[in-house]
Order: C-alpha cells, then sequence, then structure tokens
C-alpha cells in the first residue's frame, strides 16, 4: 500500500493549499443553460462561444455522418482510417485560411493539444540547430510541445516584442520557432501578432500561431486572429481548435503546403493515433458553413454586444475585470481560497463560473474565469452581473469584518 499512500499524501497537499479539481457530470446538451445533478444552471464557462455546440444544423449533419461513415475510422490517417469527410474538411479549413498564407493546405487533428505537439516536434525535427522562443503565457499544450521537441526553448516575457528581438537577434540558431497564442486562454488579451509577425520576418523565424480562441470568433468572417490584424506570410504555421467555437471536436493546422508535408510524414501526434470518426469531420462541414455565413456574422456581433453589456455592468471592490474584449472575460480575485469561494456562491446562486487557480495561472492571480457565448442572451448576462456584483460585495463586507 506503500505506493498508494505516497499518492494519497500528495493529493492531500492539494486539498490543503485549496488546488484540488473537481468535475461535475452535465445531463443535457452544452449550451447557456445545463443541468448538473438535478439543477439547472446558467453556465458561463464553457468555450462554446458561438453556441454551436448543440446547433440542431450540426448535430443533424452528425447523425448523417455517422450514417454515412459509422461510427469509428478504425485506424490513424496513414493506414485506412482517412476518409472522403476528413479530406472534404481538409479542403474547406485550406480553403477558409487560404487568404492569410502562401500555398496553403490543411490537416485535421483529434484535439488541439496533439496538433501543438505535431507542429512543435514536427518543424523542429531533423534540423539540430532549431531555438523555439515561447510566450510567457502560452497553453500549456505548446510548452509540452516545446519540450517534447527536446529543442532549446527560450521563453520571452508576456508580450513583449522587444525582449524576443533581442532574443532573435542574439541566437545563433538557423531555423527559429516563435510560438504564441492569440488569445490567451485565461487572459483574453490579443499577442500583438503583426509586430511578432513582422519580427520572425526581419529575424527569418517561423510564426506558429494557436488560435484555438480566436477561430471562429475573430475577423469579419470567422476567420480568426490572422484575419482580424489582416496577416499573411508563407512563414505563418496556424493552429485552429474546432471544439471550442466550431462546437464540435478536434484541432486543424492550416501553412505552406511543404509544411503540411512535413507534419504528414513526420508528426508523430498525427502519425501513431486512431483519426478521429469522419462523422465529426462531416460535422465541422455543417459548423464551418455557419461560421462563414451570415449566421456566424450575427453571433459573433451578439457576442460583442454581450461583452459591451458585461464591461458596463461590473461593480466590483478589490477584484480586478480584465480589460478583454474577447469571449473570455477573467476576474482576478487572487487567493486560491477566495477564488472557490465566489465560484462557489456563485454555483449556490445556479450560475456556473470556473475558478482558475496555479499551475493554470500564475502564483496569487487565481481567477474567475467567465465565458460569454452568443448562445447567451442578454438577460443571461445582467443575471450574471447581478450575481457576481452581489458575491462581491458581500465576500468584501465579510473580509471587512463588517
Ligand atoms: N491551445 C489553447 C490556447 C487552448 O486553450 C486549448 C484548450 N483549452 C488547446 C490549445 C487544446 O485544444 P483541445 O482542447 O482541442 O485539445
Amino acid at each position: 500500500m506503500k505506493l498508494l499512500d505516497q499518492l494519497a499524501s500528495s493529493l492531500d497537499a492539494l486539498r490543503k493549499q485549496s488546488l484540488i479539481r473537481t468535475r461535475r457530470t452535465v445531463d443535457t446538451p452544452c449550451g447557456p443553460r445545463v443541468t448538473v445533478e438535478g439543477r439547472e444552471l446558467l453556465a458561463f464557462c464553457s468555450n462554446d462561444y458561438l453556441g454551436l455546440a448543440a446547433h440542431p444544423a450540426i448535430t443533424a449533419a452528425l447523425r448523417e455522418g455517422t450514417e454515412l461513415y459509422g461510427a469509428g475510422s478504425g485506424a490513424s490517417h496513414l493506414i485506412s482510417g482517412h476518409f472522403r469527410a476528413h479530406a472534404a474538411l481538409e479542403e474547406r479549413l485550406a480553403d477558409f485560411a487560404g487568404p492569410h498564407l502562401v500555398d496553403a493546405r490543411a490537416l485535421y487533428f483529434s484535439t488541439g493539444y496533439m496538433a501543438n505537439l505535431a507542429v512543435l516536434t514536427a518543424l523542429a525535427v531533423g534540423d539540430r540547430d532549431t531555438e523555439i522562443f515561447s510566450e510567457a503565457l502560452n497553453h500549456a499544450s505548446l510548452i509540452d510541445g516545446a519540450r517534447l521537441s527536446r529543442k532549446t526553448v527560450k521563453v520571452y516575457p508576456h508580450a513583449n516584442v522587444e525582449a524576443l528581438d533581442e532574443l532573435l537577434g542574439t541566437s545563433q540558431a538557423s531555423n527559429k520557432i516563435v510560438v504564441t497564442d492569440s488569445v490567451f486562454s485565461m487572459d483574453g488579451n490579443l499577442a500583438p501578432l503583426p509586430a511578432l509577425l513582422a519580427l520572425c520576418e526581419k529575424h527569418g523565424a517561423w510564426l506558429v500561431v494557436d488560435d484555438a480562441h480566436g477561430f471562429g470568433t475573430l475577423g469579419e468572417n470567422g476567420r480568426g486572429a490572422l484575419e482580424h490584424f489582416g496577416l499573411r506570410s508563407p512563414y505563418l504555421v496556424y493552429v485552429g481548435t474546432l471544439g471550442k467555437a466550431a462546437g464540435v471536436g478536434g484541432a486543424f493546422v492550416a501553412a505552406h503546403a511543404t509544411v503540411i508535408d512535413t507534419l504528414v510524414q513526420r508528426a508523430r501526434p498525427y502519425i501513431f493515433t486512431t483519426a478521429a470518426p469522419p462523422a465529426l469531420a462531416h460535422a465541422l462541414l455543417a459548423s464551418l458553413d455557419i461560421i462563414a455565413g451570415g449566421e456566424g456574422r450575427e453571433r459573433r456581433s451578439h457576442l460583442a454586444g454581450l461583452v459591451a453589456q458585461w464591461h458596463d455592468g461590473l461593480r466590483l471592490a478589490r477584484w480586478t475585470a480584465l480589460p478583454s474584449q474577447t469571449a473570455i472575460q477573467p476576474v482576478i480575485i487572487g487567493a486560491n481560497d477566495a477564488t472557490m469561494e465566489a465560484a462557489a456562491a456563485l454555483y449556490e446562486r445556479g450560475i456556473w463560473v470556473g475558478g482558475i487557480r496555479p499551475p493554470t495561472v500564475p502564483a496569487d492571480s487565481a481567477r474567475l474565469r467567465v465565458t460569454l457565448s452568443a448562445g447567451h442572451t442578454t438577460a443571461d448576462v445582467a443575471r450574471l452581473l447581478d450575481n457576481i456584483n452581489e458575491v462581491n460585495a458581500h465576500m468584501e463586507r465579510s473580509r471587512d469584518g463588517a
């Protein structure tokens, strides 16, 4: 039992620091209202930013996909698991991202986590002289991808273009890879992509952009951060995820055809795993129709209205709402226990908001991570605001001993 005791005591240590993570089991489709343990909750914690996860056109396409292709792919893409729906999706995604790349192709992955591991390991492969320049607030999957590459990794301070310029300028590596989230997943702000791309062009570096939280929500047509900033370059490697705004699952890399060929040949997280069910790819075609069309535009504009309503309606003492203009709206509380207390108080009031603690965010910056979705109404956001303002006032009063 000694080995189990060791694990149990490390779990106890987490519990003592208010760092234990829990799962709640949801019985209804992902959406603004979900049922958990028999209670209906107003949810502000999913990444379903456009409210597409249970959209009838997409669920119908998913059913149609299973009729056409069955449930599972049966093998990895390079054996026999690459179906017509995967190929069709990749063509659509390449067209979609095409205006921002040169000779664009796309590759569909089962998850964004794997896509990021794939890009960083494959761009580094076969070249002894690679350095990876990683933004300080990058997502865990980029950090893990950089580690897995076994190359030198230099972390540059958050959004600090001058520091990156200096690091790139002093690097002797012949293969330089700069990698950044486009929308920081726990802060909601945007990376300075135009300045980063200019630096990459100056120093002959790749720019890998993880647009997990921008794809579908940013840009006139929902093409994401590259469209938002109007960027185009053969050195851009774009990662978009399809389980957040697109409402289904998986991810894609879009880049120059030679990059995609390299991934297919070299990326172990692509090669050695069973292909995602083709029905998902079929459903994603329906999701892309919505994102790129008039309905997508309406949903993005409704979401922008909710973001403005959120900022207008907050009345917080001591807690700090970050100035994010995206669907991700963090409220920094600081201490882990106070953050979890706030999340629990909201939950009691029927509002589900995630509490985020280290190591996901730096120490002493625990926060509520509110995510808004086009699926919410203005009345939903008004209810959220009333409750968060009240919980804040109540907790601050008790803190002051009033
Ligand atoms: N990149 C970022 C910035 C993310 O936030 C996430 C997921 N939270 C991922 C990548 C991983 O994507 P997936 O969930 O599809 O594995």
